[in-house]
């Protein structure tokens, strides 16, 4: 059932709205308009679609106006709903990483992948029927790749340490980048002395932490004002906040590397010890809301973080 979409107008033309993607303030679709053409960053699920028209045309504007769908990176609540989008948006392109567009022009890996993970009815439930993307209106965007949408500048950069097929878009006009994954998890309903609370996200496959604090140096050199996280919303680049992520990358890593030899239950291991470490984070950053409030908050990614852990762990370090 499609209900009224959530969204807010910030700066420069860019409209931040929930993708509904399982509950409210997870997942975060941006709108970008510049003179008349729209791109759209990150497309969240099929369930999304209805609602992307529906801020659309609060703009006057509709799907012919799209002129790029831009996932930043091919994970399904960034990217699920491009397929359909594309059916939809006959005028536009999908900008994508090279690593990650043969997985969208045919996406029966990513689909098998899914399936694999949460079974078929509550795939469907998720993200509906994944569609294929006809190659000739994609566009690979390599590192250092410039996009101009009536005059306004994309510049891509490569971006890997959550996966290997993550670009973040640097955008001139805001001096903002969309940072997918790669600059952390926010979650505005945790509130804190400092401000913002953020942390890493190490979902699986991929995760690798020197990559990843590379990607992040990566983006502060463009010497952001804002960054745009998909979870979620804006957010500014204060030295707290640099300093909370990039410390969450080595506790992360240190939760892993102290659980190398636990074999039985190590993921409950490494999700006890992550909620563990974000609980008294917040504690010291003066959080004055409830464990149990935190707890819910931080519960889902805790555990996709343990998964991309042990994963890690079980690629590079078990013998
Ligand atoms: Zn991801």
């Amino acid at each position: 059932m499609t209900t009224q979409a959530t969204y807010q107008n910030l700066s420069y033309g860019i409209t931040v709205m929930d993708a509904e993607y399982i509950t409210p303030d997870l997942a975060a679709i941006y709108i970008v308009e510049q003179d008349g053409e729209v791109a759209i960053i990150e497309t969240g699920t099929n369930h999304s679609i209805p609602y992307i028209l529906q801020v659309l045309e609060t703009k006057r504007l509709n799907f012919d106006n799209v002129r790029y769908i831009i996932p930043t990176h091919v994970h399904l609540d960034h990217a699920g709903g491009a397929g359909g989008l594309m059916d939809l948006c006959v005028n536009a392109e999908l900008v994508v990483h090279p690593f990650g567009a043969a997985h969208l022009i045919d996406p029966s890996k990513l689909i098998a992948g899914a399936t694999s993970v949460y079974g078929e009815e509550k795939f469907k439930n998720l993200y509906g029927d994944i569609k294929s993307i006809d190659q000739k209106r994609v566009i690979q965007a390599e590192d250092g790749f410039k996009l101009s949408m009536n005059g306004r500048e994309f510049e891509f950069l490569d971006t890997p340490g959550h996966a290997k097929h993550h670009f973040c878009i640097y955008d001139k006009q805001s001096n903002g980048v969309f940072s997918g994954d790669t600059f952390g998890i926010s979650y505005p309903q945790l509130i804190t002395d400092e401000g913002r609370f953020i942390f890493a996200t190490t979902t699986p496959v991929q995760f690798d932490p020197d990559a990843l604090l590379n990607s992040i140096e990566k983006i502060l050199n463009k010497s952001p004002e804002k960054i745009y996280l998909t979870h979620f919303s804006e957010i500014t680049p204060t030295p707290v906040i640099i300093k909370q992520l990039k410390d969450s990358v080595n506790a992360f890593r240190k939760i892993a590397l102290d659980a190398i030899d636990v074999s039985e239950n190590r993921i409950t291991v490494l999700n006890q010890n992550i909620q563990s470490y974000l609980l008294e984070k917040l504690t010291e950053l003066g959080s004055k809301q409830s464990t149990e409030f935190q707890q819910s908050v931080i519960k889902f990614d805790s555990e996709l973080n343990a998964q991309g852990l042990d994963f890690w762990l079980k690629k590079y370090h078990d013998s």
